[in-house]
């Protein structure tokens, strides 16, 4: 591609909502069969909200008490689930009666397992079964809720005070309104689309199977997701990643082209070449088509 062609490409691509930091990343997108997404935030709106709370038995707490306890500690971390669960406690039909929250110490939150600190002289800890299974709590008492929830679509997080399991809240959320058509535009392109994220198997393929994705990673560490990004190029596939979140940086920088949301995290925005001003994943489409115009490639 001429320089004169690529200054147009990205003149073009801005008008589209397709903002493109460089060159490299247009003339690549050219060849991309493969895209790899992020579940949470950018084929769904990411804003999840609180739609289950459920209380093991022989708890002795309300679901409101359990989601106050919880929200407590999800209180000091930035994760999308964290604001729902706080939000939840505060708000809607599971906020307890005096949503001011207790403080919250020795807290931790490693991330893409979940959240741990102590409350009202309570240990508690929010996450995956498996970040349950790792402190030595058996989650299997309230498997079949989790799995219930799981199936819908929703991230099932699992609740412990003081070392026992004491519920699971469900929270979910929805998939953009323009997400079924981008990925049916990226379809006709002849490019695959694989589902990555940290988020449990059934609930990935829940949404999976509405958005008819067949291939998905589901239970990816965040240190991890380049790692799948490498493997598919590894294969001989050019791979775009679409993410949002300061845990896709890694994967945003490892695809051969990286495409960040424009409603996502900065570090997100800053690892990408690519940003999707609109948030949505329909720039990935006109993306590829414009830089088969700029390449000179026109079908
Ligand atoms: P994603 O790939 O959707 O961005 P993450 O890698 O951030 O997901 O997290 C993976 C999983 O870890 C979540 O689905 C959730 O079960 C658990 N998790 C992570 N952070 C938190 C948190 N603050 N509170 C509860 N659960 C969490
Ligand atoms: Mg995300």
């Amino acid at each position: 591609a001429t320089p004169m062609s690529i200054m147009v490409g990205v003149g073009r691509g801005a008008q589209l909502g397709v903002l493109i930091k460089n060159a490299e990343a247009l003339e690549r997108m050219e060849k991309v069969d493969t895209v790899v997404v992020d579940k949470t935030g950018t084929l769904t709106e990411g804003r999840p909200a609180v739609v289950a709370v459920e209380t093991a038995e022989g708890t002795g707490l309300s679901p409101a008490n359990l989601l106050r306890l919880a929200a407590a500690v999800e209180n000091a971390s930035e994760h999308p689930l964290a604001r729902a669960i706080v939000e939840g406690a505060k708000e809607g039909r599971f906020a307890a009666y005096d949503a001011r929250l207790p403080e919250v110490s020795d807290f931790d939150a490693p991330a893409g397992k979940g959240v741990v600190g102590t409350v009202e002289g309570h240990s508690v800890a929010i996450g995956t079964a498996g970040f349950l299974n790792d402190r030595g709590i058996d989650a299997t008492d309230l498997d079949a809720e989790a799995d219930e929830l799981r199936r819908t679509g929703a991230t099932a997080v699992l609740v412990a005070v003081d070392g026992t399991l004491a519920g699971v809240v469900g929270i979910a959320d929805q998939v953009k309104e323009s997400t079924p058509a981008a990925l049916a535009a990226l379809r006709e392109e002849g490019i695959e689309v694989i589902m990555l994220t940290g988020d449990n198997a059934v609930t990935a393929g829940a949404v999976a199977a509405r958005l008819g994705i067949d291939r998905v990673e589901a239970e990816v560490l965040p240190a991890h997701k380049a790692d799948v990004v490498n493997r598919l190029r590894a294969e001989g596939r050019v791979v775009a990643f679409a993410g949002d979140g300061v845990n896709d940086a890694p994967a945003l920088a490892a695809a051969d082209v990286g495409l960040a949301m424009g409603t996502g995290t900065d570090v997100a925005i800053e690892s990408a070449g690519v940003t999707l001003l609109r948030g949505d994943l329909t720039g990935i489409a006109s993306a590829h088509r414009l830089s088969h115009a700029v390449m000179g490639n026109i079908r």
